[in-house]
């Protein structure tokens, strides 16, 4: 799916018209390429105190080992980036990283602060502010809560502010996990590196140390097996690509009737295909024994087949209404209780659904895809508390608006405000929501269970 508005503001004559006009630009976003460098030039780390030693000592040194320093003990693969730690006044960063974990007062804010603000304005294109925190907790002494929940504004407002593609995130450091554990430097790096090209202005928690950093950033998910449903065709599509681009053997599900382009895909992919309604009372088994006897084992599923039947709930149908949640979320819970009471789901395996920001913020016209997007987030925050005893997770990615079929059938207006209604200001494209899959897939994400990361380009409806 094309943005015709989006190549025309940035190329030739309309490009200069639209500037003098003073039309919105949003800018062509860059997105992931293997063996491309992490940025294209220096990062800023800013903070004091051993957490921010780490995270520089990290970034700056060579693939031979960070050195460990104070409370963060653990020996890391460098980064080999060329770090700040003050900003110089004539560079022009490709991000700036302000760790804020030791925060007990909103005035200790002011000066990491204002050091970021002041680089600002020679941002390189398409930068990233990356903040790394702990959550307010309601056992926090006031001022401390007041500081670290100050974070969570600060990150969400200035995502708004950046232009040229650049973005902010933060990764909320739950304590007394350290900011080297495996999950907060897998975060740090995704939300630096394009592969969150589309993720704007969220705060990622991170709830415990477990995880494993890959050996190759390259190839995260070397030798998983994982298996997509409605992968013929969209987002589901684009979810195989990536993760086998990672390293995964696939495995492509989608209903009998797209059969075609499900073996186009798994062909693509080198994987296999799986003909198979997720409705189905069996599928969970049929998933299993597939990937079992095709791949010899189950290490990822991506609840990615959805449908959506909008209608005024005051127009509502039973069929629609009910169509729409079981594919949505009835299939997802009963494949996800064959798995977990196969025995055959135990190591260290990965659970990620697709959610929607209408789950979150609600959606005139979609109350029953919202029931069941608003579903799938309750489901995942459920379901990571049963596989954290064998190091699973179970989590969920919120698409915004994403370009795909599904989206290309809402009518012409609607769809020119719904994808420019973000800081980025364009719809993103499938393989953003990709990215966030195969990120929360590897097993450098163990780390994080229970959540959901929107792929939103800040949207500007829900948080
Ligand atoms: P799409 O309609 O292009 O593709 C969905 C795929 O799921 C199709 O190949 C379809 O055949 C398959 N499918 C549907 N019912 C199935 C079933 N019962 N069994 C097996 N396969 C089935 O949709 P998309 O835009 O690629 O969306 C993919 C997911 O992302 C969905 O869960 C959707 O709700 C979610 N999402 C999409 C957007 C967006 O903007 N496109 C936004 C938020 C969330």
């Amino acid at each position: 799916m094309t943005d015709r508005y989006l190549e025309l503001v940035n190329s030739g004559l309309t490009q200069k018209l639209a500037k003098q006009l003073g039309l919105p630009r949003p800018a062509v976003l860059r997105r992931h390429r293997p063996g491309q460098p992490l940025l294209d030039g220096p990062v800023l780390v800013l903070g004091t105190g051993a957490d921010s030693d780490a995270v520089a000592s990290l970034l700056s040194s060579p693939p031979g080992g960070a050195a460990p320093t104070g409370d963060s003990p653990a020996v890391l693969d460098g980064w080999d980036l060329e770090v700040h730690r003050h900003p110089a006044p004539d560079a022009r960063y490709a991000a700036v990283v302000l760790v804020l974990t030791g925060v007990e007062h909103p005035d200790d804010l002011t000066a990491p602060v204002l050091a970021a603000a002041s680089t600002l304005k020679s941002l390189r294109t398409g930068a990233r502010v990356v903040t790394i925190s702990r959550p307010a907790l309601d056992s926090d002494a006031p001022a401390v809560a007041a500081a670290r929940q100050g974070v969570d504004g600060f990150l969400r407002s200035l995502a708004k502010e950046l232009r040229a593609g650049g973005t902010g995130n933060g990764v909320v450091v739950a304590e007394p996990v350290p900011v080297t554990a495996p999950s907060v430097v897998a975060a740090l790096r995704f939300f630096l590196s394009t592969r969150s090209a589309f993720v704007d202005g969220q705060l990622l928690e991170v709830d415990s140390d477990a995880g494993e950093l890959p050996t190759d950033w390259d190839e995260p998910l070397a030798g998983k097996v994982a298996v997509v449903t409605g992968a013929a065709r969209g987002i589901g599509a684009a979810i195989a690509d990536v993760l086998a681009r990672d390293g995964a053997t696939v495995v492509a599900v989608d209903v009998p009737a797209a059969g075609e382009q499900l073996a186009q895909v798994a062909n693509r992919v080198r994987g296999t295909a799986l003909q198979l309604d997720v409705t189905a009372p069996d599928a969970g088994d049929r998933i299993l024994e597939h990937a079992r006897t095709r791949h010899g084992r189950l290490d990822i599923v991506v609840h990615n087949a959805g449908i959506t039947r909008d209608k005024l709930l005051a127009n509502m149908s039973d069929d629609k209404w009910s169509s729409v949640l079981a594919v949505n979320i009835a299939s997802q819970l009963r494949i996800n209780e064959a798995l977990l009471t196969s025995g055959d789901f135990v190591d260290a395996p990965r659970i990620v659904s697709l959610a929607s920001t209408s789950g979150i913020a609600g959606n005139r016209g979609q109350t029953n895809y919202a029931a069941s997007k608003g579903g799938v987030i309750g489901m995942v925050r459920a379901t990571a508390p049963l596989l954290v005893p064998f190091g699973g997770t179970a989590n969920a990615v919120a698409p915004g608006f994403i370009e795909t079929e599904m989206t290309a059938r809402i009518p012409a207006v609607t769809r020119q405000v719904a994808r420019r209604l973000n800081s980025l200001q364009q719809g993103g494209q499938p393989v953003d929501v990709a990215e966030a899959i195969a990120f929360l897939a590897s097993p450098a994400a163990g780390g994080i269970v229970g959540r959901t990361l929107r792929v939103c380009g800040q949207n500007m409806v829900g948080r």
